[in-house]
């Protein structure tokens, strides 16, 4: 991975190799911890945080739904990632990762009183599903993992131990030689992919299902506003998996995967099979936005 200098350790920051923890702690155990990510870009006025105070939010959000107390403010937390993008000094595009986890020192299930941490890191990284991908589109198949339903687990929470289901999806799309995986909800519906929501357009109405089987997403949030804003008529429900072949485009939002159209899901070639006349827009759109291009949505970008 692309190394930097510094990350941020509860209050210091400190060289990259030195971010190191006990092999008891607590999280790396039992699994209670959350986190996020978040994008900066390279805009012709320096490096801006994308929705930094909407991350910082669902950062603390999280916690809090899994019974973390964090010991610094949400305002705090913004200030430190701006700074650690300063001291690092980035030439590239920036992904940042804040982690809560809970540290050395009490071991069992019960957690309060278990030392919380907080760290920040944060690299230089590149397109999460390829360059390649963005501009033609990825091969993607429904998992045979259900979502973790929300009967068991917390959804709206980014959650560390949520990810072990993202996980072994990703595994088997891979391995299976697709790119990506979709997931469905524990009724059948399609729930998200691993890291990222997912949008269908069908006849010229795109459709993106509730949050009510994904994390609440910042992306997915920033392209409905951008397709609202382009009258692109857009509905909120759920879509069944016969549904998706028979779309004429299909793409994923997130941080990390930004706009990533969807060129085939189980074989089933989706529209041409390139990307999609809407999702191309809409990609656009998106990087206008998050590389200030776009002055209309300048109040998303924090520059540093
Ligand atoms: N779903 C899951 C499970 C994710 O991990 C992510 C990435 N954070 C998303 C959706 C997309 O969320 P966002 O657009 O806020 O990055």
């Amino acid at each position: 991975m692309n190394e930097a200098k510094l990350i941020w350790m509860d209050g210091e920051f400190i060289p990259w190799n030195d971010a190191k923890v006990h092999v008891l702690t607590h999280t790396l155990h039992y699994g209670n911890g959350v986190f996020e990510g978040t994008r900066a870009y390279q805009t012709e006025d320096g490096l801006a945080i994308f929705r930094l105070q909407d991350h910082t939010k669902r950062l603390l959000n999280s916690a809090k739904i899994v019974k973390i107390d964090v010991p610094f403010s949400q305002e705090e937390l913004e200030e430190v990632q701006l700074e650690l993008l300063r001291k690092n000094d980035f030439k590239q595009n920036v992904y940042i990762r804040p982690l809560i986890f809970l540290g050395y020192g009490k071991m069992g299930l019960y957690h309060i009183g278990a030392p919380v941490h907080v760290a920040i890191a944060a690299w230089e990284w590149g397109a999460y599903l390829g360059e390649e991908g963005l501009e033609n589109g990825i091969r993607v198949k429904v998992s045979s993992i259900t979502r973790n339903p929300v009967k068991s687990t917390f959804g709206k929470a980014k959650a560390v131990a949520n990810y072990l289901n993202s996980q072994m999806a990703k595994y088997e799309a891979i391995e299976a030689g697709y790119e990506e995986a979709l997931m469905l909800d524990d009724e059948g519906f399609i729930a998200e992919g691993s890291g990222e929501c997912f949008f269908i357009v069908r006849d010229g109405v795109l459709i993106t299902p509730p949050n009510d089987n994904s994390l609440e997403s910042i992306t997915q949030a920033t392209v409905l506003e951008l397709a609202r804003e382009r009258d692109i008529p857009v509905e909120r429900r759920r879509i069944t998996r016969d549904e998706v072949y028979i779309a004429d485009e299909a793409f994923f939002t997130g941080t990390a995967a930004e706009v990533t159209p969807i060129r085939e899901v189980d074989g089933r070639i989706i529209g041409n099979g390139k990307r999609g006349e809407i999702t191309k827009e809409l990609q656009e759109a998106y990087f206008d936005v998050v590389y200030g291009r776009d002055k209309s949505y300048k109040h998303y970008l924090t520059y540093i």
